[in-house]
């Protein structure tokens, strides 16, 4: 059998084992995989390296040693499966994340008891993305029950602390090369973006604080001191005027969904100043002399991180020129370089094509509005090759009562292995 005439045979197989696709996404939502602190990431690993181990493929475990979180009683464990072809070509890697968040209130169905329900499997990492493993998995199997002399390799790996950044995860095996050529060509990352979307990158991200610092005085004579209070309004003013009107005429090359991200933008996480709240009776007359902000600042691939805090630097030092007493800090807490594949290129058009002919209807080319893991296959990996494709529906991700539809994970693992077959063909 060829990788032409293999491919309706294949696609039958995919239909009839949607018990198994069921199975599989049920056994994942039992390890109960909580990030933080990292929960049963040793069995769900071992559970599914040796699930694919009995498909002859080539199995390894690697521990992000000395990783955020790593610890013996919380070990960052990776695995990683590999099928070698009968000759040389491309591979083709999925990469899921197998943590999930915290439960949260608001459940009705036991978040880690798998239910099925009316077409959806129903717990926490149903959607955001056991589903979407499941569905990658039950794929490849299919391929290499197929008996097709398969070109290349497929890899399918299932990785840890996505949900915290990725540092004990994909960043720790990017580093060390498992998201490069040429050991790899092409990564399909199975994240919930909807089963007729092709997900071709991310938006960037810096978190930081900005602290107005004042000077304390009694209440009643509050022209005595300084309040960083006042100094902090005049920054909110400042962005209101200013910063939110210049972010939002920011136009972006990146289709971004939902459509409101797709422009920079920038929440306002927390705001604290002045006395604590850690205290029982009434509070006591003070002039503010500490007032801090957390950011949550969002830029595009057309923006440079470096050129956004120099916004935000310059945006302060403007108010230091115009209000006296004006001080602040600037600390960087945290960032994220955008991610963007080319929406010409091998995976992304041959996953959009995949998508046709399954579902019938185009495509839709999205980057979202959030990150994951595809940054460090791009900036670590060096491989833009590298898309997001799942079944799980977006909005549905972290939510209480998160579920997967069974017809969608069905859908996206014939869609996965259209896709494989013609990435491999392409030599
Ligand atoms: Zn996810």
């Amino acid at each position: 059998m060829n990788i032409q005439t293999g491919i309706e045979p294949i696609l039958r197989e995919i239909e009839a084992r949607e018990g198994e696709i069921v199975a599989l996404t049920q056994d994942l939502i039992r390890f109960p995989t909580i990030n933080p602190p990292g929960e049963a990431y040793r069995p769900c690993a071992e559970f599914f390296g040796a699930r694919l181990a009995r498909r002859g493929m080539k199995v390894e475990y690697v521990r992000a040693e000395g990783a955020p979180g790593d610890s013996d009683k919380y070990p960052r464990i990776n695995v990683i499966a590999r099928y070698e072809g009968s000759r040389p070509g491309p591979c083709v890697h999925f990469n899921g994340h197998l943590d999930v968040v915290q439960t949260g209130a608001g459940w009705t169905v036991d978040p880690f008891g798998g239910l099925v329900r009316d077409g959806k499997v129903y717990g926490r990492g149903a959607c955001d993305m056991k589903g979407g493993i499941a569905a990658a998995v039950v794929a490849v199997e299919a391929l290499i029950d197929s008996g097709i002399e398969l070109p290349g390799a497929i890899e399918i790996s299932g990785t840890v602390d996505e949900e915290s950044g990725g540092y004990g995860g994909v960043a720790y095996l990017a580093e060390r090369g498992w998201f490069s050529k040429p050991r790899v060509d092409h990564v399909i990352i199975p994240e919930p973006l909807n089963v007729d979307r092709v997900c071709i990158g991310h938006r960037g991200v810096w978190w930081a604080e900005i602290e107005t610092m004042g000077r304390q005085a009694h209440g009643s004579m509050p022209f005595l001191g300084d309040s960083a209070i006042r100094h902090m309004s005049a920054v909110l003013e400042k962005f209101e005027h200013q910063l939110y009107p210049a972010l939002a005429a920011r136009r972006s090359d990146m289709p971004v969904v939902p459509a409101g991200a797709r422009q920079s933008t920038m929440n306002i996480n927390s705001i604290h100043g002045g006395e604590g709240e850690d205290f029982e009776g009434l509070p006591s007359p003070c002039v503010a002399d500490s007032c801090r902000i957390v950011i949550d600042r969002r830029f595009l691939i057309e923006e440079d991180l470096a050129a956004v805090q120099e916004e935000m630097k310059a945006l302060l030092d403007q108010l230091a020129g115009e209000r006296s007493g004006f001080r602040y800090e600037m600390r960087d807490l945290f960032s994220v370089q955008p991610s963007m594949a080319d929406r010409d290129g091998p995976v992304a058009t041959a996953t959009a094509k995949a998508v046709r002919r399954i579902l019938g209807r185009e495509a839709e080319i999205v980057c979202s509005p959030g990150t994951y893991d595809q940054k460090h296959v791009d900036r670590i990996g060096r491989l833009k090759e590298c898309i997001a494709y799942g079944p799980g529906v977006l909005d549905l991700a972290h939510q209480p009562d998160e579920w997967v539809g069974i017809k969608d994970m069905v859908d996206s693992a014939k869609v996965m292995a259209v896709a494989t077959l013609d990435l491999l063909a392409r030599g």
